[in-house]
Parts: C-alpha cells; sequence; structure tokens
C-alpha cells in the first residue's frame, strides 16, 4: 500500500503578510524535499474542500459563518488579535486544509493507503469551536477525527500532537467526548498557556506532558515512553491522527526545546508502532507549526520517510 501526500497549490495563496513566521515558503521548502528522489513513492493527491457539514462537527455553525463572510476581497484582516490573519484566498485554502485531512481519513480508512501526510496550511489545533487562534482558522485535526467517526465508523479515534504549542483548540473538542483522545507535548509556559498535567478531560481522555525550556530529546522521549504512548495504547483507538509540529525543533525561532530531526523519526516510528498493534497501522498526520525551514522541511522528510517504511 501507498503513503499519501496531500496538499494543495491553494496553501501557497494564503497570505499572512510580510513578517508573519507561518508562511507560504513552509509549503515550498516541504514540497522540494518531498518532490526529491527518495520520496517517489509518494502518492501525490490534491486536497479537496471540506464541507460546511464535516467542518460543523467541531465548530459553532456562527464561527463557519463568520469566518466565510470575513473573507475579504483586497486587504488582510486578523481574526484575532493579529496573529491570524485571513487574505483574500485564505477561505480557499482553509477549506482544503480541513479537507486534506477528510481525503486522507477516507482513503486510510478504507484501506486504499496506509497512511498519509498532509502538508497544509493554515495549521488547525488552536482553532476553537468558536474562535480562530494562533494562526489556525478551523481544527483539521479534530476534523479528520470525527470524520473518521461519522463516515467510517470508527468508534475511538486519537489525536497525537507533538508541536511545542499546545493545542487548546483540540483539547476543548475532546474535552467531553470521552471516545475521542487528546495528548500533547508542548513546552510550558508558552503560548496559548493551556497543556498542564491537571486538564485530563472528563473522563480522562486528555494527557498532557508539558516539557521545560532548554529540554530535548531526552525529555521529549521520557515523555512519550512513561506517558503518552501507554495511555493511547489502553485508549486503543480506531485511527491516529497526528497534530505534526515541528517548532520543537532546536533551531525553531518560536520556542525553546532541542530536538533534532532524529527525535522526529523516532517518535513517528513509535506512533506506528501503536498504530500497527491497535488500529492495523492507520495514521494520518496533518502540519500544525515549524519555522525555520531548513529545520521544518528536514524534520517533515525523516518523519514521511518513517510514514513511507511502513507503509
Ligand atoms: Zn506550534
Amino acid at each position: 500500500m501507498s503513503t499519501l501526500y496531500i496538499t494543495h497549490d491553494s496553501f501557497l495563496e494564503h497570505d499572512t503578510g510580510e513578517w508573519h513566521p507561518e508562511r507560504a515558503d513552509r509549503v515550498r521548502a516541504i514540497d522540494r524535499v518531498l518532490s526529491g528522489e527518495t520520496f517517489q513513492n509518494l502518492h501525490r493527491v490534491e486536497a479537496p474542500r471540506a464541507t460546511r457539514e464535516q467542518i460543523v462537527r467541531v465548530h459553532d455553525r456562527p464561527y463557519f459563518d463568520f469566518v466565510e463572510r470575513a473573507q475579504p476581497t483586497r486587504e488582510l484582516i486578523p481574526l484575532d488579535d493579529g496573529d491570524t490573519i485571513m487574505s483574500p484566498k485564505s477561505w480557499e485554502a482553509a477549506l482544503r486544509s480541513a479537507g486534506a485531512g477528510i481525503q486522507a481519513v477516507d482513503e486510510v480508512m478504507q484501506g486504499l493507503a496506509a497512511n498519509a501526510f498532509c502538508l497544509v496550511r493554515p495549521p488547525g489545533h488552536h482553532a476553537e469551536a468558536g474562535k480562530a487562534c494562533g494562526f489556525c482558522l478551523f481544527n483539521n485535526a479534530a476534523i479528520a477525527a470525527l470524520h473518521a467517526q461519522a463516515a467510517h465508523g470508527a468508534e475511538r479515534v486519537a489525536v497525537v500532537d507533538f508541536d511545542v504549542h499546545h493545542g487548546n483548540g483540540t483539547q476543548s473538542m475532546f474535552w467531553a467526548r470521552p471516545d475521542c483522545f487528546y495528548a500533547s507535548t508542548h513546552q510550558m509556559p508558552l503560548f496559548p498557556g493551556s497543556g498542564s498535567i491537571a486538564e485530563r478531560g472528563e473522563k480522562g481522555n486528555i494527557v498532557n506532558a508539558p516539557l521545560r525550556a532548554g529540554d530535548g530529546g531526552e525529555q521529549f522521549r521520557e515523555a512519550f515512553e512513561s506517558v503518552i504512548l501507554p495511555a493511547l495504547r489502553r485508549h486503543a483507538p480506531d485511527l491516529i491522527v497526528v497534530s505534526a509540529g515541528f517548532d520543537a525543533h532546536r533551531s525553531d525561532p518560536l520556542a525553546n526545546i532541542n530536538l533534532v530531526e532524529e527525535d522526529y523519526n523516532w517518535v513517528t516510528r513509535k506512533l506506528i508502532d501503536v498504530a500497527r498493534e491497535r488500529c492495523g497501522g492507520r495514521l494520518v498526520s496533518l502540519l500544525e507549526g515549524g519555522y525555520d525551514l531548513t529545520a521544518l522541511s528536514r524534520s517533515v522528510g525523516v518523519h514521511v520517510q518513517a510514514l513511507l517504511e511502513a507503509s
């Protein structure tokens, strides 16, 4: 079977302004790596648009309508305090960013592909049910996970998030859904401020393993080995969705964790192991953050290489 590489040119046209770290060059840098000879066996697919119905499984309907109406015709507009920007092409990109996860879930759940990597922007894990946040418009990972339940009969789903920021949006969407598991490593204290160990969800379905500024691969692996992976195994998901942010890399300008490419290789293989044990290898990975273009593209390279070798 194959590994899907799902992306779309509209992600290059989501314009966040000249100095914004979450910029189109991120997609260009990653695509350059994934277009190399090492990755010629990837099965490249265009991201479709997610539908309103698929998005409002996790977002409030008035919020969906607000974002649609906010779409500017010329200028850039902020949706929150200034971090989360909409440009004339952002609505299209946001629909396809969510749609990439939908397409990945459709193919992986039907056994048409082994696993998938979605090269998307805007990212998703900070977006809350009724609020844009932290560069994110729609919560791509939560939309994908709930689509697996609604369209493919998955009973239990899991989102594992190794972005350096806590996925406050995903956590709050899953808080009262015991069939939806969310686990995260992230630097704390750091934006958005949530993600303490004490935040566990209504039924213990949330697992936070915060790291401290200056921590590196050793602490990251310990958090996965002793906390996240055992809890993920106990949840026994029918699908694992990965919120794959690469801003815990030591070269990243937005945080202070010292991971290197080999740590991303390690964590990807560990998640593949659990996916094989618990759900036939079904794993869908979605890009979140990562802002140093070299570190980001190399880290995605080892992540996708591991997915390919497992397919
Ligand atoms: Zn991040």
